[in-house]
């Protein structure tokens, strides 16, 4: 039977602490690392580049994996060939080097009470000064046939203190993430120096919460992450741990959500009238199933005096904008003003086009972009702020400088990933007047898994469009390799002969608007003058007086234009149905979502659409990338493709910021654990709206370590 002690279950500290070795106190924690024996300046910066300053930093450096080192034997009892652990007496001490290599070889004869070995370390020559006659050792490695007898190959050694307690060679072991500078082994040291503090460690948790959930405290918790003593104590520890990670963030985005909501009230609109039915029974289409249970939700947050605070997720093409327009008009109709943001200036002109279309006679709207001149500003912004407008359509320009709306009563952000957080919540917050706020609609068509959305914008409410409006036929998409190039050009000219447009799509190049500018200029000419010389061609891209590329897009609407050469500023919302076939160059340049977005600009007909890959794939993840563009137009299942290939640090990237790091969580594998953090998160708050209850301090402190001084504002009342 196992004597292994229970450390879940029982009380926390079932095993009495050891003697610190030097004075250890919760203060200790936000203190530089430089505080610990052996870790001097040259340490404290290596340690740094690891990201590890402070010694709390350290107490979070979780292990990657751990080493099960839980065999031990007797010297007697070694099998060639075999992994083990031995303890025992170094005899003998010498260092040498092989003969016919050179390699140098650090010897010692290790006894225990069942007989000796010789044990051999590989280019380690100092150790033949640590190591003295009748020290104990623990040594880790392997038994393998040497010269006369075989020998003892280690792989990790440490030498016993007198309590024979052991950090490298015993048990379960941890490996942490280390670098160059900095090993694993230095890594370990050093958290076992800091283990005494691990018990000291407050549990953020409220005692119901680990009693329900089954959880150990954070004391045992985190002894078990950096000390486990089986490998399932390990698991069930991190398993907490990202619990308590996932819940930290949800708390800090619910409590985000409600200071939001309590900060001011919304106007409550009127049900539809007149305006509104005659909006949609103006369209050209009917509604999908999907647009009709989004466009029931957004009325039953706009009926209320709560501001709507909704993300519509769905993929390109799939109809968000008709959405938008309603609840755009919403507020036009109880008399008051919708903006329309946009991230690009093309986005936001085309959205005025459609409004010109769809909503011709219901409503006045004006575009501002930042491509007016100084008075037409002026101009727009005095018809704004006097109550002329009823839409206005734009960019960031919407958030800048003196922009005043008369009364706006909802706003719509497009793309809104594209916009940082605070510039999300820029346009309602410039537009409270009296306490009364907008409502807020956010879209996106970067669709990502609901279970992930909630964590990345766990403060909205989410409303998904899955589908796209009938009668749409999925795109094909093929991977033209160099070889191939004059045939896919043939296939692209096939589709003008039948009276079709094409994109032509090239890449970003380093960041660079006009260097981009310039190559696509360059390969539109190389092709008017070659492969589309029978054809009508001209070119796009964003560093084109606007008049201009109005211009152009107008003609390619209108089909005088058969061939489109673009930067990728065609990867949002450009809409021309005839345009059947698009073809990307260097599509190994472009990300997943990216090329996602520019597939969208085909298949918008009822005609079959084409896209075509031009790529030169070297690196693996570019490969991936291609293949899962073949494997699926499912937006959904690329987000999560794009998940996997990435890894997750881009969700989190500075467009995000304002969201803490996850250190141990993985939204990917953890999914199911964030719905579940989002319920108990939510059942928290709901019995201490302030956390300033007994029993929720800690919890209060961690959320304040976690989202800094931001997270103290939410909790005041
Ligand atoms: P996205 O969700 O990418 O913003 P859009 O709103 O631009 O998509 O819609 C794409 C195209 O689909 C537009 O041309 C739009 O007019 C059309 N559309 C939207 N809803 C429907 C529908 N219910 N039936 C047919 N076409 C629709
Ligand atoms: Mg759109």
């Amino acid at each position: 039977m196992s004597a292994t002690p229970q450390r879940f279950g029982g009380g926390c500290f079932a095993s009495p602490p050891p003697r610190p070795p030097f004075f250890v106190d919760a203060a200790l924690l936000e203190q530089p690392l430089s505080v610990l024996p052996g870790v001097g300046p040259s340490m404290t910066r290596r340690l740094s580049g690891l990201g590890l300053v402070t010694v709390r930093d350290l107490i979070d450096h979780y292990p990657r994996r751990y080493e099960d080192f839980t065999e031990r034997k007797r010297i007697a009892d070694l099998r060639l060939g075999e992994e083990s652990t031995v303890r025992g007496t170094i005899q003998r001490v010498n260092a040498e080097r092989t003969a016919r290599r050179g390699v140098r070889l650090t010897k010692a004869v290790v006894r225990d009470e069942s007989g000796a070995v010789e044990a051999i370390w590989f280019n380690q020559p100092y150790l033949a000064e640590v190591f003295a006659e009748g020290m104990e050792v623990s040594l880790r490695g392997v038994y393998k046939p040497s010269g006369r007898r075989p020998s003892f190959i280690v792989k990790a050694h440490e030498i016993l203190a007198e309590s024979g307690e052991t950090v490298h060679t015993e048990g379960i072991v941890p490996v942490y993430p280390a670098s160059e500078e900095v090993s694993a082994r230095f890594l370990r040291g050093l958290l076992h120096l800091v283990r005494p503090l691990m018990r000291t460690l407050p549990d953020p948790l409220p005692a119901w919460v680990r009693a329900r959930e089954g959880l150990p405290c954070r004391a045992d918790t985190m002894l078990a992450v950096h000390a486990p003593r089986t490998l399932e104590e390990a698991r069930a520890a991190r398993a907490r741990l990202v619990l308590e990670e996932l819940l930290l963030m949800q708390l800090g985005l619910l409590l985000h959500k409600r200071h939001e909501e309590a900060r001011a009230r919304a106007r409550a609109l009127p049900a539809p009238d007149g305006l509104v039915e005659r909006f949609i029974g103006g369209l050209p289409f009917t509604l999908t199933d999907y647009q009709e249970c989004a466009i029931r939700e957004i009325h039953g947050d706009l009926c209320g005096v709560r501001p709507m605070r909704r993300l519509l997720q769905g993929d390109v093409g799939s109809g968000k904008t008709v959405v938008a327009l309603y609840a755009l008009l919403r507020a036009v109709e109880a008399g008051a003003q919708g903006a329309f943001m946009a991230p690009t200036e093309t986005l936001a002109e085309q959205h005025m086009e459609t409004i010109e279309q769809l909503v011709a006679g219901l409503a006045r709207a004006e575009l501002l972009t930042s491509r007016l001149t100084a008075a037409e500003r002026r101009h727009a912004l005095a018809r704004i702020a006097g109550g002329e407008v009823d839409i206005v359509v734009g960019t960031h320009a919407l958030i800048q400088g003196d922009v005043a709306f008369a009364n706006l009563a909802v706003g719509v952000v497009d793309e809104q990933h594209r916009f940082g957080v605070m510039q999300r919540d820029e346009l309602s917050a410039r537009a409270v007047t009296e306490g009364v706020m907008p409502h807020m609609l956010y879209m996106t068509a970067t669709p990502i898994p609901r279970s992930l959305a909630l964590t990345v914008y766990g403060d909205l409410d989410v409303t998904t469009i899955g589908g796209s409006p009938a009668g749409r036929t999925p795109v094909t998409t093929r991977l033209v390799g160099e070889e191939k190039r004059a045939q896919g050009y043939e296939f692209i000219r096939r589709q003008l002969d039948r009276g079709r447009q094409a994109y032509v799509v090239c890449p970003i190049i380093e960041e660079s608007e006009a260097l981009s500018a310039t190559a696509a200029a360059k390969e539109a000419q190389r092709l008017g003058a070659t492969e589309f010389r029978d054809y009508r061609l001209a070119v796009i891209h964003g560093q084109m007086k606007p008049i201009e590329r109005e211009r152009v897009m107008a003609a390619f609407r209108a089909g005088r234009i058969d061939v489109l050469v673009a930067t990728s500023v065609i990867e949002v919302g450009i809409d021309v149905a005839n345009a059947t076939v698009m073809m990307v160059e260097s599509a190994e340049r472009f990300g997943l979502a990216q090329l996602h977005q520019l597939r969208g600009r085909v298949g918008r007909g009822t005609v079959k659409s084409y896209c075509l890959l031009f790529a030169d794939t070297t690196t693996r993840n570019a490969d991936a990338r291609l293949k899962a563009m073949l494997e699926t137009t499912n937006g959904f299942a690329l987000a999560d493709r794009d998940l996997e290939i990435r890894g997750e640090g881009q969700l989190f990237g500075a467009r995000q910021s304002g969201l803490p790091d996850l250190k141990v969580a993985k939204l990917t594998r953890d999914r199911a654990v964030v719905q579940h953090a989002r319920n108990l998160a939510r059942e928290i708050l709901d019995r201490d709206p302030a956390l300033d209850q007994a029993g929720d301090q800690p919890l209060a402190e961690a959320l304040q370590a976690t989202f800094g001084e931001a997270a103290a504002g939410l909790l005041k009342p």
